[in-house]
């Protein structure tokens, strides 16, 4: 790259691709998805009609290749569509999420071709809507103590168990599970007793596979739909294995690195708006005939929360553009990033709130429900702490190259 190209680089938008998505999926925003958004997160529904359009849009699959109905964008698209969803309404992008990256993009990356030709169409069009199962009620950051099983007796697996916290477990308040869910089950365990993993795709209708409970009463992202999923004795065809037994821990790993970077991203969105409100209402209210913005405490809120936006947005999109869907490989700065954005969200909005005083305390204002969703995103995809474990175990192992 000559010096010019190094100086005028877009870090952003390295391509007019990605400026045009960011504008496309900007302009979707603003005309459909922010008009629904405090009604859907009030009523905890999920907007199926909504999510759908996101279909026309090319974006259900948007790291799926092209020859199974995807747009095979990049993980830097990626990021740019979930910052901009999540500037508006994070529990719907956490339903896109769930879809997009949790399942198709997974079973893109870790299923063969004729696995790939007859799940991803249907989910790159919004015929299905897919989950992802890793989690269960006793198993969540101790991924290998899981209960779930899965048992070949003959051409079928019969799997028994309960995955919980399933985003897009039920489409509806009722009883209706997801179109498919990607999940992983113990097909037995290894000479010193770990549980060897196996990935899975179910779909709706195979008998046994059934929603245990809606979860409701959520802190935030209750424009997501959140459920227990169960599986009794259900029979799973040996067709509907993603790779060999025990592949599951590799999958699992390699698509937590496109979840955290979208969930960092998310993050980044809500950082964003938060800042934009406080910024605005900072510089229209008076307080003792003065704007709030010539209080040297509020000057503080904003420009910390400025400075700490674009430090994690830089982390964001310069570990997006390294990303590779297909060979993984970003695990530490995956976990980096979520560490560092996940709580900016939160922290940005808190301060938002803080600057408009009682009317950040309340709907109109839409940070009170930017904080509310901010939370999960330092407890979904792997909690802070695990973050810390993962970072602190991966650079004792390598500290010698990355910290060169
Ligand atoms: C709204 C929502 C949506 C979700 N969607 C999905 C989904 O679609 N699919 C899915 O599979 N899961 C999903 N999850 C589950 C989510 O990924 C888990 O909640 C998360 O991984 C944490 O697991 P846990 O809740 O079991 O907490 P635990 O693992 O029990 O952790 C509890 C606390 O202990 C800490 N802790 C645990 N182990 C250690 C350790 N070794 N060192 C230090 N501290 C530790 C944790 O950091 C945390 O603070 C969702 C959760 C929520 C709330």
């Amino acid at each position: 790259m000559s010096q010019i190209d190094f100086q005028t680089f877009d870090l952003f938008h390295p391509t007019e691709e990605h400026e045009l998505l960011r504008q496309t999926v900007r302009s979707f925003v603003q005309a459909e998805v922010e008009p629904q958004a405090m009604e859907f997160d009030r009523s905890e529904r999920f907007n199926q009609d909504l999510f759908l359009k996101l279909g026309d849009l090319g974006l259900l699959g948007i790291t799926v290749p092209e020859k199974f109905g995807g747009s095979a964008m990049d993980a830097l698209a990626v990021a740019i569509v979930h910052e901009e969803l999540s500037a508006s309404d994070p529990g719907f992008c956490l339903a896109y999420l769930a879809h997009a990256l949790l399942c198709a993009n997974n079973i893109a990356q870790n299923a063969s071709d004729e696995q790939c030709a007859r799940f991803l169409p249907k989910l790159c069009s919004g015929e299905w809507i897919g989950a992802m199962g890793m989690s269960e009620a006793d198993a969540g950051t101790d991924v290998l103590g899981m209960k779930t099983t899965a048992v070949l007796e003959g051409d079928d697996y019969v799997v028994s168990g309960r995955k919980m916290w399933i985003t897009n477990g039920t489409l509806d308040e009722g009883d209706t599970p997801c179109d498919c869910m990607l999940f992983y089950a113990s097909t037995g365990s290894d000479d010193k007793g770990r549980a060897v993993l196996s990935s899975f795709v179910v779909e709706r209708g195979f008998e046994g596979f059934s929603v245990g409970q809606k979860i409701t009463d959520k802190l935030g992202m209750r424009a997501s739909n959140t459920a227990e999923l169960c599986f009794d004795n259900c029979h799973i065809p040996l067709s509907h294995r993603l790779g060999e037994e025990g592949e599951a821990l590799h999958h699992m790993m390699r698509n937590l690195e496109i979840e955290r970077l979208g969930l960092a991203a998310m993050s980044l969105g809500i950082a964003k708006r938060s800042l934009q409100v406080m910024v605005e209402y900072a510089n229209e209210r008076k307080a003792f005939g003065e704007r709030l913005n010539a209080f040297g405490q509020i000057q503080r809120y904003i420009a910390d929360s400025f400075a700490e936006y674009q430090a994690a947005r830089a982390y964001v999109y310069d570990t997006a553009r390294r990303l590779s869907l297909e060979s993984g490989g970003s695990r530490l700065d995956s976990d980096g990033v979520k560490l560092i954005a996940g709580p900016v969200g939160k922290r940005v909005a808190d301060r938002a709130i803080q600057v408009l005083g009682g009317n950040g305390y309340v709907g109109q204002y839409v940070v009170e429900r930017l904080w509310r969703d901010s939370k999960l995103l330092e407890i979904g995809g792997g909690t802070l702490e695990a973050h810390q474990k993962n970072i602190t175990k991966d650079l004792t192992k390598h500290a010698g190259s990355v910290l060169s």
